[in-house]
């Protein structure tokens, strides 16, 4: 136990002092699922968070072939040669759903990776792991603690990956194409509705021109519906990551934002009650765990449900056998 403490306290020293190999061996402790890992994890989580929260965290959506990989390459490396450290993490909501996987199978940011500001994590491969998408806050922290000012969460969006995200970050950017007209029908409007930017992407060539009428169409939208984040009018720019055009005015929107967000205080806010879900949903996770990890409970459920499908019992008698009510 002694020598284990001493070996978090030396892993977070280094992780603290920049080094990408204990980085990256901090998130694997911090993704396992071992009993004895999972005690690492937190004693080193807890080293490490009185230095977190000095990042700006941005998460960034959009269908498959939107652009995204290729958007986060061209930003981050950007943002690199601005002097910044830029963490790349992702959630890839297929390796928990399907068990195959979106993300992970390209070979992804090649000219990003090899930044030394850099820090790209792969997302987890298809079936490894469940609820390891669940782990990424921590990971977050732990990429804040090592120096980095700006964190990219990509995922695919698709089902409730992009909600999850938009509960750990501050910006929320929603990647789309042009040909809005179909797009903005079929679009549920839920997504955009999260969005505290959404960038017309791909603007170049043939492109450009109906990009910028897509730009107007999705301005004039946003203007209809519930602002992602209050005090700030969720606004939309063409983007070309190929010919790296629009991705400084996508990096002045993210800093008016945070300068608007940080006056009305709802910067502070937003992180605290992020904090609060977090806790609440891993409340619930640890009950539903503990329930079902217990055999002799999915014995019971197993016929309760007999006698709910042959019409003994309602669900909710079925519910209340299971918590002695009855
Ligand atoms: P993802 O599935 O959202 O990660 O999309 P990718 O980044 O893999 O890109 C999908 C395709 O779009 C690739 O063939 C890219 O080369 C292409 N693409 C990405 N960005 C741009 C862009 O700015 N302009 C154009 N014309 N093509 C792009």
């Amino acid at each position: 136990k002694k020598a284990d403490t001493l070996d978090i306290q030396a892993l977070a020293k280094e992780v603290r002092a920049g080094a990408r190999t204990q980085l990256s061996k901090a998130i694997t402790l911090i993704e396992s699922a071992n009993a004895t890992h999972k005690e690492q994890a937190q004693a080193l989580l807890q080293e490490l968070l009185p230095y977190t929260g000095n990042s700006i965290r941005i998460g960034i959506t959009g269908v498959p072939g939107a652009g995204k990989s290729t958007f986060i390459e061209a930003f981050g490396t950007m943002l690199c040669d601005m002097g910044k450290k830029v963490a790349v993490l992702a959630i890839d909501p297929s390796s928990s759903l399907s068990g195959g996987s979106i993300l992970g199978d390209k070979t992804r940011m090649e000219a990003l990776v090899k930044k030394p500001n850099a820090f790209v994590r792969p997302s987890p491969s298809a079936g490894t792991l469940g609820g390891v998408h669940k782990k990424t806050r921590e990971t977050m922290l732990v990429c804040e603690a090592a120096g980095y000012d700006v964190i990219l969460i990509e995922t695919v969006g698709v089902g409730q990956s992009e909600t999850y995200v938009r509960g750990m970050v501050d910006f929320f950017l929603l990647l789309v194409l042009t040909g809005a007209g179909d797009e903005l029908q079929g679009m549920k409007k839920g997504i955009m509705e999260l969005a505290d930017a959404i960038v017309v992407h791909k603007a170049d060539g043939d492109n450009s021109r109906l990009a910028k009428k897509t730009v107007a169409e999705y301005k004039q939208m946003l203007h209809f519906l519930q602002p992602a984040t209050p005090g700030w009018l969720s606004t939309a720019l063409p983007v070309s990551s190929l010919e790296k055009r629009g991705l400084d005015e996508v990096w002045q929107t993210i800093k008016n934002f945070q300068e608007a967000i940080e006056a009305n205080e709802y910067w502070a806010i937003r992180r605290q009650k992020q904090t609060k879900d977090w806790f609440q949903s891993m409340i619930i996770d640890h009950l539903i765990d503990s329930f079902y990890g217990n055999p002799a409970h999915k014995v019971q459920v197993q016929l309760l449900e007999q006698q709910i499908l042959t019409g003994q019992l309602t669900v909710a008698q079925g519910v209340d056998c299971l918590f002695h009510k009855k």
